[in-house]
């Protein structure tokens, strides 16, 4: 069936319009009439027409003046226009007709026929050139949909792609919307953190990211932000609690506008690991330069504790080794403050309990670093002294440890501990950087301790030389005193003024302060012959019982002058092997000290059992202290309060030296108020050949 065309026909005369309508009676025509120029171009906008019928002749506009106006019209500038006129039939108007765009041009009156015919010829061309429009739009439609189709396909296609090869990298993928919300996250991020799609939808995925970073890293979601490429640092946690350092580079994916963002394309690469050591090597290198800047040891690991606190772990604590208490701690610090009694008790358990199979106790002992990556419930129970223990493990909950012995030189000073809640796990790879701290610090507190030796040995040597100088210029003052003295005597005498029996006396005195002089300096040079090894001995057969007699022969007057008394017994007339003249400095060394120390009763007892001879000289005097007896027989040692009797310390000191050298053992024994009792135990027979005392150790 043929479409239904319009056909406009314009004519101001009634008559006319009616005959091309008679003539125009086909079903499939509409003619629509125009009595004017502008009624037909009021039409011409409303609907589409197959052709128009023009009359020439009419008022206010005529028929050229309206085709005119049609044909400057986009829309109908192609609409074929036939001109009737009975009146003009002049050539130039038909010549007018077809220059403003006319396609015939018809007289009246008109043949029917031939009207009808020209009208069917335009309008089949104008059905055919619908017909030929619609098929090209249906064309046209049809390769769109095809076109749509392949082109969705293609990327649906290129997407599944970009998820497999998201899904095949090792690093976290990501796509975020413009303000930061859920679109994409490859598999590798809920691996990763455990989510599933629910949990990271909208700002779920937030929920994995450290509190303290989570602001920083909110703020960059900013659609307005005319940010290209950014790399930022944050801490992602894991399935398991951790959280690790990832580094995240978001890219911005821009529409047609370059200031539309799109989405947030990322990445999210974990250098937990990288951050780990630059951390340790930072950290070391810090405690590196407070070790070498201070030798207040204790100080220092004071320091050194806040700096692990504060980069590589939740608590940390040094123990050193001490000959009073053991293992001590001598730094701990938790990084909150009111956890710190807590940790401090349970440390101490792992530090007095013998017979804890970890913790630094246990590392002291077997010089072994313990790595405890994850402890449960099940690793406290198991290595906790008891439920207390137990029960503070559970407070501080700590996750991690590393326990490592502060060793240097093949000696071990002490322990370090690090302990680590959530934010750090310490593993295998912890250990260098553990044991070289340890290292450092064992050879710090090596230094330091020597440093404190000398300190005390500089001490001692100014001291020692204050008290020479007096000692040596006390004689010598007496000396010049008497000297002068003789003079003045020998003076008088030569006068005939003084016997010269007045002046024995000075003379004596003399040679006393004389033999007091040499006594000094023989202590000295002992003393620096046992310093340089040269402290030689010379055993000779002797009778024991001669060598006392003789001693005390010659300290009768002193021993009288001092109102003192010795009471010898169990004396035998035995041969010994020793060095006589050592024994004999051994024997007035302590006999001296008795007269000086505790005047009064001496008590001299020997005892001999089998082949070892024991003598013991017993005073009555004000004793010693317990804590000094051991003591008193070092260098330059001397009990306190004793200002008032004059000495260079040394004296017990070569008596040791000399009784080592031949085998024998001296102890002192005393009560306070009752007196000392020095006791010499010797074999009689020095049983290794004539040969040098031991090399003391050098001056520290
Ligand atoms: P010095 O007598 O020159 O000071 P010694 O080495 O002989 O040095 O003695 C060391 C210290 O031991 C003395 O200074 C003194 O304090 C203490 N001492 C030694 N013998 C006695 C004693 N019998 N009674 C009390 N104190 C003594």
């Amino acid at each position: 069936m043929n479409r239904i065309v319009n056909i406009l026909v314009v004519d101001d005369r009634p008559e006319g319009v009616m005959a091309v309508q008679a003539v125009l009676h086909d079903p499939s025509y509409n003619v629509v009439t125009a009595a004017s120029g502008n009624e037909a171009l009021r039409h011409l906008l409303a609907q589409d027409f197959a052709v128009i019928l023009m009359d020439v002749q009419m008022p206010i506009m005529n028929g050229f003046e309206t085709a005119q106006v049609i044909k400057t019209r986009e829309k109908t500038r192609d609409i074929p226009i036939i001109f009737m006129s009975a009146i003009n039939q002049d050539e130039v108007y038909v010549y007018q007709g077809y220059k403003v765009g006319a396609v015939d041009y018809i007289m009246k009156p008109f043949d029917p026929f031939v009207l009808q015919s020209k009208v069917g010829i335009f309008v089949e061309m104008y059905r055919k050139n619908k017909l030929i429009q619609e098929q090209a739009q249906k064309l046209y439609e049809a390769e769109v949909k095809t076109y749509a189709q392949a082109l969705d396909k293609l990327e649906i296609k290129s997407l599944r792609r970009y998820q497999y090869l998201a899904d095949a990298i090792p690093q976290i993928v990501f796509r975020l919307l413009p303000e930061g919300r859920y679109e994409y996250f490859n598999k590798v991020w809920f691996e990763y953190t455990g989510q599933n799609v629910t949990i990271s939808s909208g700002t779920g995925w937030k929920d994995a990211i450290h509190p303290d970073d989570l602001h920083e890293l909110s703020g960059l979601f900013n659609p307005h932000l005319s940010l290209e490429v950014l790399d930022c640092e944050c801490r992602i946690r894991r399935h398991d609690g951790e959280y690790r350092w990832h580094l995240l580079r978001i890219e911005a994916e821009h529409y047609e506008h370059p200031t539309e963002i799109k989405s947030w394309l990322g990445t999210a690469t974990d250098i937990e690991e990288r951050k780990r050591h630059e951390d340790r090597q930072l950290f070391l290198s810090k405690a590196g330069e407070l070790l070498v800047s201070s030798l207040e040891f204790e100080k220092t690991l004071q320091e050194i504790t806040t700096l692990a606190i504060a980069s590589v772990c939740d608590w940390c604590a040094f123990d050193i080794i001490t000959p009073r208490d053991g293992l001590k701690t001598m730094a701990l610090k938790h990084r909150k403050p009111e956890l710190e009694e807590k940790v401090r008790l349970f440390h101490y358990e792992f530090l007095k309990d013998d017979s804890s199979r970890v913790g630094s106790g246990h590392v002291f002992k077997t010089g072994q670093p313990e790595v405890f990556d994850n402890i449960d419930d099940h690793i406290m129970k198991k290595y906790s002294s008891g439920p207390e223990q137990t029960k503070l493990a559970l407070e501080l909950g700590d996750k991690s440890a590393l326990i490592v012995p502060l060793t240097a030189k093949g000696k071990t000073v002490g322990t370090v501990t690090f302990c680590a809640t959530s934010s750090y796990r310490f593993n295998d790879k912890d250990v260098d950087f553990a044991l070289e701290l340890g290292r450092r610090i064992a050879l710090a507190y090596e230094n330091s301790r020597l440093y404190e030796i000398s300190q005390q040995a500089i001490e001692i040597r100014n001291d020692f030389l204050s008290i020479a100088s007096h000692e040596l210029n006390t004689p010598i003052t007496s000396l010049k005193l008497q000297l002068q003295m003789t003079k003045k005597a020998l003076e008088l005498s030569d006068k005939g003024e003084l016997p010269v029996e007045r002046f024995r006396k000075s003379v004596e005195a003399s040679v006393k302060q004389v033999d007091r002089l040499i006594n000094l300096v023989q202590v000295l040079l002992d003393v620096s012959r046992i310093q340089s090894g040269k402290f030689n001995f010379r055993f000779q057969k002797y009778s024991l019982k001669e060598m006392v007699d003789e001693v005390l022969e010659r300290f009768r007057e002193v021993i009288e002058a001092s109102n003192c008394e010795v009471v010898v017994s169990g004396l035998q007339d035995i041969s010994v092997e020793w060095d006589k003249t050592r024994i004999e400095q051994v024997l007035i060394n302590l006999l001296t000290n008795a007269i000086k120390y505790a005047p009064g009763k001496i008590l001299l007892d020997f005892n001999q059992t089998g082949e070892q001879v024991e003598f013991s000289i017993k005073d009555q005097g004000h004793g010693i202290p317990e804590d000094k007896l051991q003591t008193i027989f070092e260098r330059f040692e001397r009990v306190g309060n004793n200002d008032s009797v004059s000495g260079l310390g040394l004296g017990l000191f070569i008596v040791k030296q000399i009784v080592d050298g031949h085998g024998g053992v001296v102890r002192a024994q005393s009560t306070k108020g009752h007196g000392t009792c020095f006791k010499v135990s010797l074999p009689v027979h020095v049983p290794l050949p004539p040969t040098q005392t031991e090399t003391p150790s050098a001056i520290h």
